[in-house]
């Protein structure tokens, strides 16, 4: 049996609390940055099913972590996906697990809000990258921004007080809405982050001409904004600066130009499984072999996730100019 008080921590002394879960590839939207027009998805069978996602997490959960994001694809398109809340959100009270949390591009939220509130979930983060009806149809392909708009308000009715937006910036296609964003969030009381493009999976555009770096975003915000750093963290890589008169924080994920590594505290699991050590690396490890191959046996499972910690690489080397450097797309890592 494996002790209660058993820890994750790497060759490097980083301590993981912190689990990125992806329960599907599949997604309502084909966002530009994320997946290619034409996307062959994972069969189901290769999914892990909710059943052992919540196993799993439990694992996970008893070996110390705190933060649980659930995440895809886009998570709320996965059928039965409040059970998986349900379950998960019970954690909290028999576990080291403190925050459930997801991350979504909104466009379910107006039927999922007040369900997964009840359900247990802490955090919401919403994907938003346009404000114009055309261009926001433009960027995803296929959503259409009212949809998400009233997703933002139904997140805020139910009482979610952490609500944060993420917009990937990119040259050229949004990067003159960056103050209007911001604004936006001001207005509506929520926090937002700036994330500079990752090259991950293939796309059709070039990722060198439509990156946008984060210190880009900083100087166009601070010509109409007052901003403060803070020492702000929510133990992952966001920088975060409050703004002069507003309780809203902007962050910003950085991932060329302002290496996280050295402070991370994360793993991520994909869909069908595979335990990853780093976002920008293929060290991996096949959970759902394990899972599969000794069906309840959660202490094994345990010491192949105690095992995983001496293979966590020291960091990333992401590098926009090759395209792409790993070959997943987002949409199956877990963003
Ligand atoms: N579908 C949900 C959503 O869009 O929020 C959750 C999954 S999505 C992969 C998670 C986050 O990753 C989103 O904020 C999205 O903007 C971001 N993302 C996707 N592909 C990216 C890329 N290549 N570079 C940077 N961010 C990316
Ligand atoms: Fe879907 Fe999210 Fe990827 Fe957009 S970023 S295609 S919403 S998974």
């Amino acid at each position: 049996m494996i002790d209660s008080k058993s820890q994750l921590i790497d060759r490097y002394g980083r301590k993981v609390t912190y689990v990125r879960m992806s329960i599907t590839d599949r997604c309502d939207f084909r966002c530009v940055y994320c997946m290619d027009e034409e996307m062959t998805f994972m069969p189901r069978e290769q999914l892990l099913t909710l059943e052992e996602v919540a196993f799993l997490l439990r694992a996970f959960c008893e070996l110390g972590v705190e933060n649980i994001r659930i995440t895809g694809g886009e998570p709320l398109v996965r059928r039965n996906v409040d059970w998986l809340f349900e379950q998960v959100g019970k954690l909290k009270q028999t576990t080291s697990l403190k925050e459930l949390n997801i991350t979504t591009n909104g466009s379910q939220l107006v039927k999922y809000a007040q369900g997964m509130k009840d359900e247990g979930v802490d955090r919401i983060n919403i994907s938003l990258d346009s404000l114009k009806p055309e261009r926001f149809k433009e960027l995803t392909r296929t959503g259409e921004l009212n949809n998400v708009l009233a997703g933002i308000q139904a997140a805020k009715d139910a009482g979610f007080e952490k609500i944060k937006l993420n917009a990937v910036i990119m040259k050229g296609r949004n990067d003159d809405e960056i103050v209007d964003l911001a604004h936006f969030a001001i207005e509506n009381g929520l926090d937002i982050s700036y994330i500079e493009e990752m090259p991950l999976g293939q796309v059709s555009h070039e990722r060198e001409e439509s990156y946008c770096s984060s210190d880009e975003v900083l100087a166009a915000l601070n010509n109409t904004l007052e901003l403060a750093s803070s020492d702000m963290t929510t133990g992952g890589p966001s920088r975060y600066y409050t703004v002069k008169g507003s309780k809203s924080k902007i962050g910003f994920i950085s991932p060329h130009s302002h290496n996280f590594c050295e402070s991370c505290n994360r793993v991520r699991v994909t869909t069908e499984g595979r335990l990853l050590l780093c976002l920008g690396q293929e060290h991996s490890v096949d959970l759902r072999a394990i899972i599969r191959a000794h069906p309840n046996n959660i202490d094994r499972l345990k010491q192949a996730i105690i095992d995983s910690m001496k293979i966590k690489p020291e960091g990333h080397d992401f590098n926009i100019k090759e395209q792409p450097v790993i070959f997943r797309h987002m949409s199956v890592t877990g963003g």
